[in-house]
């Protein structure tokens, strides 16, 4: 059965102390709280925080993800950190391809796949964002922009490096605008998504593949989300700072 993935992507919010605070909340949440057992808890903080949210549990807890990795090896690239440094740290997970990267920094479909192979290449698992803008969904191009991400950003990889993928698709004017995709929006992408993946490495593969939905994600509409039989987890914006929020997520399943 495929991993159900409840994953926190902090952005660029928290100073340190409220950052130890959120952690420190969501260690509480979770003493409170049976998790499902097949339900893994990601925690993405900014880079300078990897170490010390490290530091709170071990994996039975949640595990640490990276929010950007260079797409380079090593080197001048002044302000980057590569997926060596990642590794070095036992960091589990790195976002990819978020559509804040792709909008304000330029992260083409090249780049994303180039991150993955660094990701991949240093045994850290990918989270790769797709989704589409309103205008795209208004002209009802949301399939090919996602199939474009999907095949771009990932497709050149063999099937066994695909295995240790992990997609997230995040509707662009669903994320911190409070407008949640509905769950049968949600679920066509998702399917044609696992659709996809069953093109190209076929069905045992796309059956692994854990598909996140993010974009306003909340306790009160997690569980009909969740529900879906191809939505396998969230990728989780603004919620993820609240610890009881965030942990209200993480039991919908
Ligand atoms: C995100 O940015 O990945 C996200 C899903 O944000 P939010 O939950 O705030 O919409």
């Amino acid at each position: 059965m495929r991993k159900h993935i409840v994953a926190g992507n902090w952005k660029m919010n928290k100073t340190f102390q409220e950052a130890d605070d959120l952690v420190s909340g969501i260690m509480d949440e979770m003493e409170k709280t049976t998790l499902d057992s097949n339900t893994q808890v990601v925690i993405c903080p900014p880079f300078p925080y990897l170490e010390m949210v490290s530091d709170y549990g071990d994996d039975s807890y949640f595990m640490v993800g990276a929010q950007n990795v260079s797409d380079q090896e090593s080197g001048a690239y002044t302000g980057e950190v590569s997926a060596a440094m990642l590794e070095s740290m036992d960091i589990d997970y790195c976002i990819v391809g978020h559509s804040e990267r792709r909008a304000y920094y330029h992260e083409t479909d090249e780049i994303v796949a180039r991150k993955v192979d660094q990701l991949l290449k240093y045994g850290i698992k990918p989270i790769v964002c797709c989704g589409e803008v309103l205008e795209e969904r208004e002209a009802g191009r949301q399939f090919d922009v996602v199939k474009r991400q999907i095949t771009d950003g990932l497709f050149h990889l063999t099937a066994e490096q695909f295995g240790e993928v992990v997609i997230a698709y995040e509707p662009v004017w669903a994320i911190g605008t409070g407008k949640t995709a509905t769950p049968e929006q949600a679920q066509e992408i998702h399917a044609f998504i696992r659709g996809l993946i069953v093109e190209k490495y076929g069905k045992e593969v796309a059956d692994e593949t854990s598909i996140l939905y993010g974009g306003s994600c909340k306790p009160g509409n997690a569980k009909e989300l969740f529900a879906n039989p191809d939505v396998d987890g969230g990728l989780i914006g603004g919620a993820s700072l609240k610890a009881e929020d965030f942990m209200g997520i993480a039991t919908a399943f």
